[in-house]
């Protein structure tokens, strides 16, 4: 762990615009910075650095942060590794902060795991090159297929000899613990009989984004009906299944490069793709991807084309699921292989160039694709026909993107030959469910919907307080210190000021209220023992938040397009001035953030009324409670006029 004051003195080096500028380009506008954004495809620039704030912020694609989350998505670095990047820049030393004893212990059997992970990718692939048994048996299985030396040693493939604790013998030798071999998952721990989990497997090791072996992959070599065709490691502190795509770690910049990445099923898919010279592939070794694994590929590229071999119940199979890689906005294609070949085999039918060749000739927008698979299969069938339009109609009802969805609309309903406004209201049905919606939340996309602007379209939404929350948030981090009142007293002169901060902080607490956000939560405390110290909330401090989700939400809330004065021109007149103004928003913030709690609160109550039912007297204490809290909200409807839509 770096301690804290040399974070600081890391982030007070590391001029946002220094940073940046080792990768982009960027040219002076005003007292901003103005280039191409690095994380997604643009031919005019919208990505900003603002020198003053410490921040860069791209209006195409809504990426934003301080120099540390840039170094972070931009070298694909964690927190620490980012810190210490930035260090190294800027030759700053560090001292190590000493952890606690459990963090320790959980950081020495994590790194005690990879070191086994790192000898068993060592010992494997000698096995297969140099050991008899493995050229005999594994290197043959290649050699069979094809396969050249330099894809082998890319992936670092090897071979688990056949003898049941042959390697757990000799890592043990090697004087490796028992504890972390069974921890790896490599060795299987039976009263005290040890052995290996993969013997008689080729291995294929499962790298991290930085390229540390996490886990593997083991094939069976020969045939024995008694066991299984693949093997993989099992869950461990290191190796988590959900969120890792095999081969990510060598096509990482394949697909940034061509910002596109094939998705294929299996180990052997992936090298065979790169033995054809298409290095953007990873595999999710058989299973739907996961919401992880996709967001994963999402910081390299939102475009993901599935192979699929051209076996029809395969791929109605196969389709299910997907509608999860629709949800998290990325753009889908398919690519169907000719009927019984997989990309292993079907890529060394044919040379490298008609293969390439036949991904862009045969490549289909998923929905397209998914219609007219169905509809084959649907014919004439009025009952099957109503059953494809509905899973169509939740295809497109998932993607988050409105425009996309409008042009799915239009060409689906020319190829099911449908009116356009049935399917879209069938679209819209389905989008205003509350089921569907919990299901398909994006709650980290909409918090960057600006909170005054969609007033009249929130109410079609399921009820939360999450937007006055956040305009509570955005007011303090940026005019926290600002006076909105002044009031001197008469007799002493003394005068007493009010900050927004105070105000804020005073109203919330009095009423001991909470956000249920917990990233507004925890900055809401950090400003209320700020507060209490008589420090103001400094934007500074939550940009360069060690909690990346306190500092993304920072940038957005400072980034966000409106103003003030924008907000309130359209209100009306009758505020003069600047300070006037901020006192009124801030009021009626507070105001509104306090009339949604009630809201929240009354629908508990009413829960709470349901159950009670068969209970007389807790129902009429209830309704009290219930009714008192109608009274308030009405209040509060009054104080706030037509100046804000409740
Ligand atoms: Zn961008």
């Amino acid at each position: 762990m770096i301690d804290h004051s040399t974070i600081e003195r890391i982030f007070d080096a590391a001029q946002i615009t220094e940073v940046v500028q080792e990768f982009v380009s960027l040219k002076k506008r005003g007292v901003n910075y103005l280039g191409l954004c690095p994380f997604h495809n643009e031919k005019t620039p919208s990505f900003t650095v603002s020198p003053a704030k410490g921040i860069f912020k791209c209006f195409g694609c809504g990426k934003g942060g301080n120099s540390v989350n840039f170094i972070m998505e931009h070298e694909h670095l964690s927190y620490p590794e980012a810190l210490k990047w930035l260090a190294k820049k800027y030759h700053i030393e560090f001292e190590e902060k000493e952890a606690s004893a459990e963090e320790i212990q959980k950081q020495n059997e994590r790194e005690s795991i990879l070191v086994v992970t790192q000898y068993a990718t060592r010992e494997f692939t000698e096995n297969l090159f140099n050991g008899r048994e493995g050229i005999a048996l594994g290197m043959s299985y290649f050699r069979e297929r094809g396969f050249r030396d330099a894809v082998l040693h890319k992936f670092e493939v090897g071979y688990c000899n056949e003898k049941r604790d042959d390697f757990t013998q000799k890592a043990l030798g090697a004087g490796y613990k028992k504890e972390y071999l069974v921890q790896s998952g490599l060795t299987i721990d039976k009263e005290n009989y040890v052995f290996d989990r993969f013997a008689g497997r080729i291995m294929f090791p499962i790298h991290s984004l930085s390229g540390q072996v996490l886990g593997f992959g083991g094939r069976i070599i020969k045939k024995d009906p008694h066991a299984a065709k693949y093997v993989n490691t099992p869950e461990t502190e290191i190796y988590h299944k959900s969120r890792i795509v095999y081969g990510i770690f060598q096509a990482r910049q394949a697909i940034l490069h061509a910002d596109r990445c094939y998705l294929v099923e299996g180990y052997t898919d992936v090298l065979s793709m790169h033995e054809a010279g298409i290095e953007n592939v990873v595999a999710s070794s058989g299973t739907a991807l996961t919401q992880e694994q996709i967001r994963l590929i999402k910081r390299f590229t939102p475009n993901i084309t599935m192979l699929y071999d051209g076996d029809f119940a395969g791929v109605k199979a196969s389709l299910r699921g997907t509608d999860m890689v629709l949800e998290e906005g990325m753009n889908v294609r398919i690519v169907l292989l000719p009927d019984g070949e997989d990309p292993d085999s079907y890529s060394k039918k044919i040379s490298n160039e008609e293969f390439s060749k036949y991904l862009t000739d045969n490549e289909t927008d998923f929905i397209k694709f998914k219609t007219s698979i169905l509809l084959k299969e649907a014919k004439s069938d009025p009952v099957t026909r109503a059953n494809l339009v509905r899973d169509i109609v939740h295809s497109i009802a998932v993607i988050p993107d409105q425009i996309s969805r409008t042009i799915y609309i239009k060409e689906c309903s020319s190829q099911l030959n449908m009116p356009e406004e049935v399917i879209l209201d069938e679209v819209m049905k389905l989008r205003k469910q509350q089921s569907f919606r919990d299901r398909n939340a994006f709650p980290v996309q909409e918090s960057v919907v600006p909170s005054w602007q969609p007033v009249k379209e929130e109410k079609k939404k399921p009820f939360t307080t999450f937007y006055s929350e956040r305009e509570i948030i955005r007011l303090l981090v940026r005019y926290g210190g600002e006076i909105i009142e002044r009031v001197a007293d008469k007799e002493s002169g003394i005068e007493t000021v009010t900050t927004v901060a105070d105000y804020i902080v005073a109203q919330i607490t009095d009423d001991e209220l909470d956000f249920d956000e917990p990233v507004f939560s925890s900055m809401f405390s950090e400003i209320k023992f700020h507060n209490q110290q008589g420090l103001a909330p400094n934007d500074r401090q939550f940009i360069n938040h060690p909690d990346p989700a306190i500092s993304s939400i920072t940038v957005d809330l400072l980034t966000e397009k409106y103003q003030l004065s924008t907000i309130w021109k359209e209100k009306g007149t009758w505020v003069e001035t600047e300070d006037m103004k901020l006192k009124i928003i801030v009021t009626d913030t507070v105001l509104k953030f306090k009339g949604d709690k009630i809201k929240t609160m009354q629908r508990d109550l009413q829960k709470a009324i349901l159950e009670a039912a068969d209970n007389q007297e807790l129902t009429e204490q209830l309704l009290e409670k219930y009714k008192m809290m109608t009274t308030l909200q009405k209040e509060i409807s009054t104080r706030l006029g037509d100046r804000i839509v409740l």
